[in-house]
């Protein structure tokens, strides 16, 4: 009974409220929609990359309040799994977008590799951002200096539903490795390996990440971990093979270990969603974006040299989303 009295005030007094509203506050209410962006461990570049377009939308909102072009959206950027885990949360309707390694959105669309026989055809690009070479990080005194020396180690990698735990997969197939070639073979998640190595849990580390990142300096800087080059024979085969593979370097100086320039592969960063979602709502998200990529460019490192010719063709392999497209278009880049 109480509970009754209680509630149908509360209805009573929302009614109330919504007759006060004027016409522009219900008509921007009536707009209103949440969007979510799926990213990746919240030491990693994929947290900063969702976190960075959120910010651009609402700032796009607040300056649009202002003269009047408004879009209403709200956006939000939780940390996730990774690559592989939000593409299977955009086509199970969960997220709207996600950062997703440019390999695995490959792979997504085409039906090939861990999306054999799952193939998501509506999967869509949107833009590509900073590239993501895979580096294998190794503990300062662990004596690993090439992926040979992994053997009998104790290897995280990575978490199920993460980019690099796939490429971790594959660079191991392609090197005729297995996990009964390691001590232990861990799947702690990104945020976890670095403290593990420094603890002394594990002695290396796979992961797929842009250049430079706070999860890494953890273990480089704080307890002298090391980047190992990835340039034999088999790095070079899977870089003539495929498409969104290519080499990459890590300067001298990014780390406080980094004493020479490692090489490595690598893929891109990409931002991706689904047919399913609404082009106006896509639009404004890439409108957004590349309206403010000053600002966009100042909010981590690994953003500092976007250039949008770039974003809107590297590393982009499954087909433009029109969304997108109609910006680019608009802006005369495509
Ligand atoms: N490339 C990693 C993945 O797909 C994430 C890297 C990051 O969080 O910046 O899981």
């Amino acid at each position: 009974m109480r509970n009754k009295i209680t509630i149908s005030a509360l209805a009573m007094g929302l009614a109330v409220g919504s007759f006060l509203m004027s016409a522009s506050d219900a008509d921007a209410q009536s707009k209103r929609r949440f969007i979510a962006i799926g990213t990746g461990g919240p030491t990693g570049v994929y947290f900063a990359t969702g976190n960075n377009i959120c910010r651009q939308v609402h700032r796009e909102a607040a300056e649009g309040r202002k003269s009047g072009r408004k879009h209403g959206i709200r956006c939000s950027a939780p940390s996730t799994g990774g690559s592989i885990y939000n593409i299977n949360q955009i086509r199970a309707g969960e997220l709207d977008f996600g950062v997703a390694q440019s390999d695995w959105q490959y792979h997504a669309y085409n039906g090939t590799s861990r999306f054999e026989g799952n193939k998501f055809d509506k999967l869509r690009a949107v833009f590509s951002v900073h590239p993501e070479p895979f580096q294998i990080i190794v503990g300062g005194e662990s004596g690993i200096r090439s992926w040979d020396d992994l053997k009998g180690k104790r290897v995280n990698i990575g978490n199920p539903g993460s980019g690099q735990r796939g490429t971790m997969e594959v660079l191991m197939a392609a090197h005729k490795t297995t996990t009964g070639d390691f001590q232990v073979a861990t799947e702690l998640t990104s945020t976890e390996q670095s403290k593990a190595l420094c603890d002394g849990k594990i002695d290396a580390y796979g992961y797929t990440v842009g250049v430079p990142n706070a999860g890494v300096a953890i273990a480089t800087d704080g307890c002298g971990a090391k980047i190992i080059d990835l340039n034999s024979g088999v790095e070079k085969g899977l870089v003539e093979k495929f498409p969104y593979y290519a080499f990459a370097t890590i300067p001298k100086g990014t780390y406080k270990t980094s004493t020479q320039d490692v090489t490595t592969f690598g893929v891109m960063a990409t931002f991706v969603s689904s047919a399913d979602v609404d082009e106006d709502l896509v639009y404004e998200v890439v409108r957004a974006v590349f309206e403010n990529l000053d600002d966009f460019r100042q909010q981590h490192p690994a953003f500092r040299n976007l250039d949008p010719k770039r974003m809107i063709k590297d590393g982009l392999s499954a087909p433009l989303h029109p969304g997108a497209a109609k910006y680019y278009k608009e802006k005369g880049w495509m």
